[in-house]
């Protein structure tokens, strides 16, 4: 069942929504060669309990029976999502990190995740494309989140960009609406034909998150029951956004300055 948000509900989830673009703004400034993955979620854990909320993924239970243990997921290289924080996974320059970060205001929430290279340095254009494809597949995805929009218009804009530039699209995870839980429906598939599903209308409110691989589409689950990882070991990479449908087009709820 798809809920759609009043003005007030909209109203925490756009505070949500700052925090969230606050939080992984924060963990980005701190991310550098020589840092674990774990000094990253100490930092987003501090910064979040500053801001009053609470974190999204901490304690959450999803398809594994482990609950998520950590603040932030931080996947590294081939990890498509779900990475658990760690002091053995150590940064080194060049390494693809995805961060993914969800906060609960008042009741409600919102989602968002970014990829970078660690120093800022693309190991291989190869690596670059990819980080600049799926962050254009988000874009893409987002201009067309309109009223009298249909719900599969989204993973049709991500396909279109993604089989431009020869990229695997991850196909067992995807998009999802969003509110008092991280996960409403509707499912949100990253590929498809336009034009079918549920209108978009507004007050609906959707976390669109396109993973793509320089490989293939095929993803495995790690034995921690939660990293998912590309089968073919080629990288991957997740950005996302938390956008509201409004009267005359769109908000992004996550918007970094
Ligand atoms: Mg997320
Ligand atoms: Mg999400």
């Amino acid at each position: 069942m798809i809920i759609r948000k009043s003005p007030d509900e909209l109203d925490k989830m756009r505070t949500a929504g700052r925090i969230v673009a606050g939080t992984i703004s924060r963990v980005l400034e701190s991310v550098a060669p020589g840092r674990t993955t774990l000094d990253l979620d100490r930092v987003a854990e501090q910064y979040i309990a500053e801001q009053g909320a609470t974190p999204s993924f901490k304690g959450y239970r999803g398809a594994s029976s482990r609950p998520f243990p950590a603040t932030i997921c931080a996947s590294v290289n081939d990890e498509i999502v779900h990475g658990i924080p760690s002091t053995a996974r150590r940064l080194e320059e060049g390494d693809l990190l995805s961060l993914d970060f969800g906060a609960i205001w008042q009741g409600f929430h919102s989602d968002s995740a970014v990829t970078v290279f660690v120093g800022g340095i693309a190991p291989s254009a190869e690596a670059e494309r990819l980080v600049k494809t799926t962050e254009g597949a988000l874009d893409a995805a987002i201009s067309v989140i309109v009223p009298g929009g249909k719900l599969s218009d989204i993973g049709n804009a991500i396909e279109t960009v993604a089989r431009l530039e020869g990229m695997g699209i991850v196909r067992e995870y995807g998009g999802h609406g969003i509110g008092r839980a991280l996960h409403e429906d509707p499912f949100i598939q990253n590929w498809g034909k336009p034009g079918r599903g549920p209108e978009l209308r507004p007050g609906l409110v959707v976390a669109v998150e396109p993973m793509l691989n320089l490989g293939e589409d095929e993803t495995a689950v790690m034995p921690d029951g939660w990293t998912v990882v590309t089968a073919d070991g080629s990288l991957s990479a997740h950005f996302e956004h938390t956008v509201a449908v409004t009267q005359d087009g769109h908000e992004v709820l996550t918007a970094r300055d």
